[in-house]
């Protein structure tokens, strides 16, 4: 199947040749259909899949021309060959005799639970909206709010945006969502996992009542499925792959180790990997810092992030790691929902999770899109029982592997 079976259009289609997207994924040729069609749709996917695509481009296809009334007016037809939505609009600023005095106003709302998420979302709008006048911007916390305020008085169309900064924007004022016509909450249960499942609840009554909804989750904890129940109209469920399941190119070891033996252990793959990309996890925040420490201290350069570091922190290692400024990136679990690197080689797993189904997380940032990956895992002899449970979840024994194998 191609993008153009799908019946995406050309400005769209040109956008996703240009990123060399070549043919749709599982979620994407499941979910663009039903999405263009107008219906509700409750997507069982992780990250990884290629779902942000699977409710982005339906949602540039209808508003691409859906804001013809807005400022632009009448210029879109001289855009034909812009390059991209910014200059497109510069140009209609000076040359449209149509401009009305009208704000745009937000036509669909998107709410993740990471800044980290938000951003990558903005940035695919970016991508697949590059040749259509399709307005976005992202909200998060732990920022000041006045650019953000500002672009939002300028008017969009898209809002992406995490739940305590849109909560709080709207309670200012800032934020207007009487003409929502569509609605994305994107990876649900880690918004329960995250605490956020309140601001969502607070948040379902001030939109609209009709309007699409789309709703996105790795895993349906009984939380999130009523929540699913009262919020979709009949939905299409569409799923990318069973939650358990690990992708098939990805290389599994795993190390018995002892605690006080886990840094030599990590030391040592790293040095045999020099050419990778490295994520490594820690279940703490402190202890991603001193494994970072320890790293630095002989002369491995790595950066750590977890929520205690500030937003542009966070984003200049995530920079440093996608041009391949840092190769070996520390990060708790919260934090690394927002790393995509297309080229991430090698995941470690310095320490085990709580909780299994975030082990496949965690690994599926490794092996995308058609790479191979190796996972490492250490494990200590208490964290024996949380192996287990990987184990059961995902129907695979890891491969032992010796510290000098
Ligand atoms: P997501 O699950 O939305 O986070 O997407 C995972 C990665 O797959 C991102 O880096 C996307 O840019 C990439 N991607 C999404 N759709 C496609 C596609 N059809 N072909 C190739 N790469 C894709």
């Amino acid at each position: 199947m191609t993008f153009s079976e799908l019946k995406i259009s050309e400005p769209v289609l040109r956008a996703l040749d240009d990123l060399q997207y070549s043919i749709p994924t599982v979620i994407q040729q499941k979910a663009i259909p039903v999405a263009m069609a107008g219906r509700d749709v409750l997507g069982l996917a992780q990250t990884g899949t290629g779902k942000t695509a699977a409710f982005a481009i339906p949602i540039i296809e209808r508003f691409k021309s859906g804001s013809a009334q807005y400022d632009d007016a009448g210029a879109r037809d001289n855009y034909a060959g812009t390059r991209n939505n910014a200059g497109a609009r510069a140009n209609s600023k000076r040359t449209s005799p149509f401009r009305k005095k009208e704000k745009r106003e937000i036509q669909a709302l998107i709410v993740t639970p990471t800044r980290e998420l938000a951003i990558q979302i903005d940035d695919s709008f970016t991508d697949y909206g590059k040749y259509t006048s399709v307005r976005h911007a992202v909200i998060f916390g732990g920022v000041k709010q006045n650019p953000q305020v500002r672009q939002l008085e300028r008017g969009v169309d898209v809002l992406i945006a995490t739940p305590g900064r849109l909560l709080d924007l709207i309670g200012q004022g800032f934020i207007k969502l009487d003409n929502v016509k569509v609605f994305v909450l994107d990876e649900a249960d880690r918004m329960l996992d995250m605490g956020f499942i309140h601001d969502i609840r607070k948040l379902l009554p001030m939109l609209p009542a009709k309007k699409q909804t789309m709703m996105f989750s790795a895993t349906m904890p009984k939380e999130i499925d009523t929540i699913s129940k009262s919020l979709l109209d009949r939905p299409v469920r569409v799923e990318a792959a069973p939650v358990a399941s690990v992708v098939d190119t990805i290389d599994q070891y795993l190390y018995y180790v002892e605690k006080p033996d886990k840094l030599e252990l990590l030391i040592s793959l790293i040095n045999k990997k020099r050419n990778d990309r490295v994520l490594v996890f820690s279940r703490t925040k402190h202890g991603a810092d001193k494994i970072a420490k320890t790293l630095n201290r002989r002369h491995i350069n790595c950066e750590a992030i977890h929520g205690n570091k500030s937003q542009n922190a966070r984003q200049t290692a995530l920079n440093n790691f996608k041009s391949g400024k840092t190769k070996i990136i520390i990060a708790t679990d919260i934090a690394a929902r927002g790393i995509d690197v297309q080229d991430l080689g090698v995941v470690i797993n310095y320490d085990l999770p709580d909780v299994a189904e975030t082990y496949v997380h965690r690994i599926g940032r490794t092996g995308r899109a058609g790479n191979t990956g190796v996972a490492f895992t250490f494990c200590t002899k208490e964290e024996k029982s949380m192996l287990n449970d990987i184990q059961k979840l995902t129907k695979k024994h890891l491969k032992l592997n010796t510290v000098q194998g």
